[in-house]
Order: C-alpha cells, then structure tokens, then sequence
C-alpha cells in the first residue's frame, strides 16, 4: 500500500556524511521531498523530509535509518487551521520558519500549506485566536 509520511532525522556530526537520503531512493524506491534541513558536517542538526513509496519500504527504511545510528522521528501529528476563527492578522507567519503559513500580498488573507508544515507548533503559541491546533494524523 502506498503511504506518505513526515520524518525528522537528527544526525550526530560524525553520520552527516552518511548518504541516508540517497539510499532511501536507490535502495528502498522511495521519493522525497526535503522540507526543512539544518545540519552541518561539524555540528550535525536534522532533515525534516516527506517520504512516499510503499509501506514496507518507508518502514524498512526508517530501520535502516535508524541502524545507521540516526535518530528518527515520524512526526505522527497535523496542524490545524480553523478559517472560521482566523482573523488574519499573520501573527503566526512571522514564527513559521517553513513558510507553510503565509499571507497574500494581494489579499492579506492567510493560507496554510500543509505540505511545508514541520510541526514545530510555533504557530500554534503565536496565534491569539486559537485558529491553530495540533491534532493526531490518520
Ligand atoms: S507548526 Fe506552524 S509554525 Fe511550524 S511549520 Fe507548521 S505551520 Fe509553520
Ligand atoms: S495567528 Fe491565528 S488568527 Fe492570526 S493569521 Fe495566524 S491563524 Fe489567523
């Protein structure tokens, strides 16, 4: 069965040079976008990345993963964003560091891109309204 899911890995300095991501497409078939990365050779740091592909190859790769010493983390929860409670003041753009919230230049209406979405919450503690919320995935 073909799946999508949000993975976080943190990489210790020593595994940066570990080609994890390239091994999830050449070896496991899988595709992926890099949604937010912050890592260095001598400071390691983490990939946010969306993986897709069938379901036992995301979870054999996510053993693998996890087997090459790197933490990983499905990040199992969505934002939620209420349009009927937003009043679009962009509070919330000003902590979204992956840009999946954002305003319109035209309209200055919000729109909430969940693909880009990380699940850092930082928009869910900015936002006076209590339009964000973070809910469990199906
Ligand atoms: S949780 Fe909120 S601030 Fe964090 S990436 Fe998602 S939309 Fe942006
Ligand atoms: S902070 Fe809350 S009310 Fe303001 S634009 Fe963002 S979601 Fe809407």
């Amino acid at each position: 069965m073909e799946k999508s899911v949000k993975i976080q890995l943190s990489f210790h300095p020593v595994d940066t040079e570990k080609p994890l991501v390239h091994t999830f497409a050449a070896r496991f078939g899988l595709m992926f976008s890099i949604l937010q990365a912050d890592i260095s050779p001598d400071k390691g740091g983490r990939l946010v990345l969306d993986l897709s592909g069938e379901e036992s190859a995301i979870e054999k790769a996510l053993q693998y993963a996890a087997g090459q010493g790197v933490d990983v983390r499905v990040l199992s929860r969505v934002v939620h964003w209420d349009d009927k409670v937003c009043v679009h003041c962009g509070s919330c753009t000003a902590v979204c560091r992956s840009r999946a919230l954002s305003l319109s230049p035209d309209t200055a209406m919000l729109s909430f891109d969940n693909a880009r979405c990380v699940v850092c919450e930082m928009c869910v503690k900015a936002c006076p309204t209590g339009a964000l919320t973070v809910e469990l995935s199906r």
